[in-house]
């Protein structure tokens, strides 16, 4: 394993620029001197210049948790990846499934931003994930293998800055998560067919898990082989608990060297 594990907390929508600023008071002295691991938070937009400037000085990255594809324009409520970029992310996540099935994002459209915003520079996070209602007909691994290609198109040269979220949809914010064994046999999956789209850098792309991560199930899910990292939703949004979900990051990437 060459890269660190990421561990990415996505705030969806919580917390004002206020809280944000006592939540790093909190947050940094907690995971202070962590090597093995990338700490990133996604807070909403409103509070990523306040993050941006509590972070200063310390590893911890900021990223976005949407953007759309053109840089400016008449899109009223929507942020550019250069918007992003200039207030100081270095991610964006994208494709999250309260996109797609909140907000009616397409394949199509999610691609599109993928493109932008990896052309200005930000790493992406593509999140993909099935629906109970998909798992359950036997879809599971068409509907990730439809994700990937789709929300790839035209960047495959591009994996290195690319990492993938395997989220199932039915494990988001239910308390539920994926039975480790499960969640790895997807990630495989992922792997092989992200060696389809490009052999060289494919190994680059770090898959993470997402969908009801807590310290208590964190340590059984990132000590599978192919999982190299978590999307934490519930579990970010208070320092000790997102800072020990961190830490067992950090301890496994040790210990794994
Ligand atoms: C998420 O928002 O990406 C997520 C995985 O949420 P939770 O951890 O709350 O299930």
């Amino acid at each position: 394993m060459t890269e660190k594990l990421l561990i990415a907390g996505n705030w969806k929508m919580h917390k004002t620029p206020r809280q944000t600023v006592e939540y790093f008071e909190q947050f940094k002295p907690l995971v202070k001197g962590l090597e093995s691991v990338e700490i990133l938070i996604c807070p909403p937009f409103i509070d990523i210049p306040a993050a941006v400037e509590s972070v200063k000085g310390s590893p911890i990255k900021i990223g976005g948790q949407n953007c759309f594809y053109e840089k400016e324009g008449a899109f009223t409520g929507e942020i550019s990846p250069v918007m992003l970029r200039e207030a100081g992310c270095e991610y964006v996540i994208l494709g999250h499934s309260e996109r797609r099935h909140i907000f009616g994002e397409s394949d199509e459209v999610i691609n599109k931003k993928v493109v932008a915003a990896l052309e200005e520079g930000l790493r992406v996070i593509l999140c993909v994930g099935e629906t109970l209602q998909e798992r359950e007909s036997g879809l599971t691994f068409t509907v990730i293998e439809t994700q990937l290609k789709l929300g790839l198109s035209g960047v495959e040269d591009k994996l290195d800055k690319v990492d993938i979220a395997y989220e199932p949809v039915w494990a988001i914010g239910t308390g539920v998560a994926a039975k480790p064994e499960d969640a790895e046999e997807v990630h495989r999956f992922i792997y092989d067919k992200l060696r389809e789209l490009n052999p060289q850098k494919a190994e680059k792309v770090r898959v993470l898990y997402g969908g009801s991560v807590k310290p208590s199930n964190a340590e059984s899910l990132l000590s599978q082989p192919h999982i190299r990292g978590v999307l934490v939703g519930g579990a970010s949004l208070k320092p000790d608990s997102f800072a020990q979900i961190a830490k067992i990051g950090d301890t496994l990437a040790t210990s794994k060297g």
